[in-house]
């Protein structure tokens, strides 16, 4: 079967780097385009990019010239990794150019016709791209995105939780490694040694997301599922993988046993990218920790512990995902895997 081509917006940046080490070798996709900034455009990529990851640059990408992020581009689908101040207009000029957007950027997350997609959770949401089309005048064309890289690591036990007992109020503190603030991101100077306790829009995100992931299609839109997030969110010194912690309030009792199973029990898909195990679930006391659990599912689990009864709440625990895959590169390739399946692609 030949592969589906892609294209990479942002492809020089932090997530750009990790879609092109995802993308190696995958059977059903190839990179035939990378696009970034004027900085970076007209240069073979091995030039332009800062390549900051543990495996080599993949040779296939090496010597793609970086163009512009216009249409079109040589691909039949796009990723973007743009920032969100160029991310809108882009993304809405590829689409209307007939490309399948699948999108890390926040600009079109809450948007009433766009999926945000966490494909074991909520995949019966892709019956909103035809409304986005109709909505939009798209003609083939449509965007897809992928959650906030903290709210990934929560989404999951919240969604766990909501399906066996009901989530009603939630209180999250995240724990937010420094890759996702992109390459340089945050000086060494404000980091080492430091904890910052702002990231800047990152708590309306943590506060909105899950509800509409949880939510249910209507036939026109998401209901959103109607429990409540506050959350403070950190910059600490980690170099991948965010952890949260969280107390949740359940609408119905469980016992602790019923907790830890609904957890564990949470079903997977059969994607390629799938990780065997979708929710981790582990019980030492001390983890999970980003260095010794981020890598789980080849960074496509979310790993859970501490799971305990809550003297104000009824359980805390804390969850962690790596942010650059599962929460960005892995998390859009998953998307795009999920729309080959269903044959929208
Ligand atoms: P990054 O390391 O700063 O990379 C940004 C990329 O966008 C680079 O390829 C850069 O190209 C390109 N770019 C910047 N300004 C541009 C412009 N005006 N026109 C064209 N291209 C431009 O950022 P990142 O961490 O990869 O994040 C990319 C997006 O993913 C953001 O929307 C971010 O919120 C989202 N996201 C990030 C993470 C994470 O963990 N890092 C997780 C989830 C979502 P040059 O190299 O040519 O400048």
């Amino acid at each position: 079967m030949s592969k589906y081509r892609v294209g990479i917006l942002g492809a020089t940046g932090t997530v750009g780097q990790r879609f092109c080490q995802l993308l190696e070798d995958h059977p059903q996709f190839e990179i035939t385009a990378l696009a970034a900034s004027d900085r970076s455009v007209g240069k073979p990529y091995f030039e332009a990019c800062p390549w900051k990851l543990k495996t080599k640059m993949p040779e296939g990408v090496r010597n793609i010239e970086v163009a512009p992020i216009t249409p079109p581009l040589d691909c039949d689908i796009v990723f973007s990794s743009l920032p969100s101040s160029v991310a809108r207009e882009t993304e809405e000029a590829f689409a209307r150019d007939g490309y399948p957007v699948i999108s890390n950027s926040s600009c079109y997350r809450m948007e009433e016709d766009v999926p945000l997609l966490i494909p074991e959770i909520n995949h019966e949401h892709l019956a909103l791209i035809e409304i986005q089309q109709q909505n939009r005048g798209f003609d083939r064309g449509f965007i897809v995105t992928n959650p906030n890289c903290a709210v990934m690591s929560f989404a999951p036990p919240l969604a766990a939780l909501d399906r066996a007992f009901g989530v009603r109020d939630t209180v999250i503190t995240t724990l937010q490694a420094v890759s996702g603030a992109g390459y340089p991101g945050v000086s060494s100077m404000d980091i080492i040694d430091n904890v910052l306790p702002y990231i800047a829009g990152e708590e309306p995100k943590a506060e909105t997301e899950a509800q509409k992931i949880l939510g249910e299609f209507n036939g026109r839109s998401i209901d959103k599922a109607d429990f409540t997030v506050s959350a403070h969110c950190f910059r600490v010194n980690v170099v991948d993988g965010h952890t949260a912690s969280v107390r949740v309030k359940l609408d119905r009792p469980a016992t602790l046993e019923d907790v830890i199973e609904a957890m564990k029990s949470f079903p997977g898909l059969g994607l390629y990218s799938s990780p065997e195990e979708f929710i981790v679930v582990s019980e030492e006391p001390s983890r999970p920790q980003p260095r010794l659990d981020r890598n789980n599912g080849d960074g496509m689990s979310i790993t859970v512990g501490r799971i305990l009864p809550d003297n104000i709440f009824d359980y805390g625990f804390v969850a962690l995902s790596h942010n650059t895959v599962r929460g960005a590169a892995g998390a859009a390739v998953l998307n795009a895997e999920l729309l080959v399946d269903r044959k929208i692609i």
